[in-house]
């Protein structure tokens, strides 16, 4: 199942790309790119209420993705912006989603 540009967020390190939100089985979020790849180790699906679900293809006990499950790569693996932006410290401060800057003075 391919999520549609209504089901994207923008990357949360700031990098420009979308992402599938996802929840795992542990019931933590995971943002996931949203195109499949055969080299991901991510079983995504959408249960009935139309959430999106992930779940690792990674442990030893982890069955092969089902027929309703895609394979997805974490988009931690690919984000080309792992470091949350310092502020102060020059660089790509400014995104296309930041919030504006407070100054408290
Ligand atoms: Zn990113």
């Amino acid at each position: 199942m391919i999520p549609t540009q209504h089901d994207l967020d923008p990357c949360p390190a700031g990098c420009g790309a979308a992402v599938l939100w996802t929840t795992t089985e542990h019931g933590r979020p995971m943002a996931i790119d949203p195109t499949p790849d055969e080299r991901g180790n991510q079983a995504v699906y959408r249960d009935g209420p139309g959430r999106w679900r992930s779940r690792s293809l990674d442990g030893a006990d982890a069955r092969p993705p089902d027929p309703w499950e895609s394979t997805y790569r974490p988009h931690v693996a690919t984000c080309t912006n792992h470091q949350p932006p310092l502020p102060g410290i020059g660089g790509r401060r400014r995104t296309r989603h930041a919030p504006p800057r407070r100054v408290w003075r």
